[in-house]
């Protein structure tokens, strides 16, 4: 992806866990690649269709002067939440905070922090079975276009499904959700959860009646093997309800592990079922 680079962005600010520090202020540095699209702002010489440095330059100088921080990684974290929230073009950035007069009593030239952080593509199942299903979905929908955290909600189709799992129960209303997210996956966990406790959510039998189930499919090319959190969704080929919205949604995405497309795991679930 194309770049804009700012460096050696001085503010003069009071992070620091000492109380002098916070009352005296010293100078902070600071280096920002902010990773974009420039094609067509180059192509057409237009400044609306890239993002003003300018801008995003005074965004950082005033936050960070006019907030102190005990930790130069909160004021980095904070920062790089502030930047991306404001300037929607930008995917994802570097962000280094460096503090040459940190109070280290030894000779250096200076200490700094640098994270990345960026938009990250996910893939979520959606079910329910009980009560007004359409409603539960619905809410849940609206509820993470409201997040601030999560942007470009896109849903596939809504379908009818046979329960799943053995368990004698209403049929399931089933769908997939694409979403760009700030969130880390244990965070987005804990998100989709609340919203499965909002909508009276009760954890009694596996695989049994629910009012919403939210599940992780994809995240970007995470890949995590943990009870709490198994990612891609460990169940996730041999579900038709499934496959099919998630082949809607995303036909060429490419499973992590198993490096098959969603269409080509879809095709073969459908050969598998008609083999049965
Ligand atoms: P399944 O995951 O087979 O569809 P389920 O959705 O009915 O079953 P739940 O009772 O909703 O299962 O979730 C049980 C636990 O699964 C949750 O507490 C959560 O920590 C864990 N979990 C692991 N991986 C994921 C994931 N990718 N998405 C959502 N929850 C997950
Ligand atoms: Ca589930
Ligand atoms: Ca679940």
């Amino acid at each position: 992806m194309d770049e804009i680079r700012i460096e050696g962005l001085e503010i003069y600010a009071g992070h620091g866990v000492f109380e002098e520090e916070n009352r005296n202020g010293q100078p902070f540095f600071v280096n920002a690649v902010l990773y974009t699209d420039l094609r067509s702002a180059g192509l057409n010489d237009d400044l609306t269709m890239s993002t003003h440095y300018g801008e995003v330059s005074q965004l950082i100088y005033r936050f960070l002067r006019d907030n102190t921080f005990r930790l130069i990684e909160t004021a980095a974290e904070k920062t790089a939440e502030k930047v991306l929230l404001a300037f929607p073009l930008i995917q994802a950035l570097d962000l280094e905070i460096s503090k040459p007069r940190a109070p280290i009593g030894l000779p250096f030239s200076s200490v700094s922090v640098k994270i990345t952080r960026g938009w990250k593509k996910a893939y979520l199942g959606i079910g329910s079975n009980m009560g007004d299903k359409k409603r539960y979905v619905e809410e849940a929908v609206l509820k993470l276009k409201k997040n601030p955290r999560i942007r470009k909600v896109r849903t596939s189709d809504f379908i009818i499904t046979e329960p799943y799992g053995g368990v004698e129960q209403d049929v399931f209303l089933n769908g997939a959700i694409e979403i760009e997210t700030l969130y880390t996956p244990p965070e987005l966990l804990g998100f989709l959860q609340l919203l499965e406790q909002e909508a009276g959510r009760e954890r009694k039998i596996h695989w049994g009646p629910r009012t919403l189930d939210l599940d992780i499919l994809f995240y970007d090319d995470f890949i995590s093997d943990t009870k709490e959190l198994t990612v891609p969704h460990p169940d996730m080929q041999n579900r038709d309800f499934v496959l099919i919205p998630l082949n809607e949604l995303c036909p060429y995405y490419e499973h992590p592990i198993f490096h098959k497309s969603v269409r080509q795991m879809f095709e073969e679930r459908k050969e598998q079922e008609e083999s049965e």
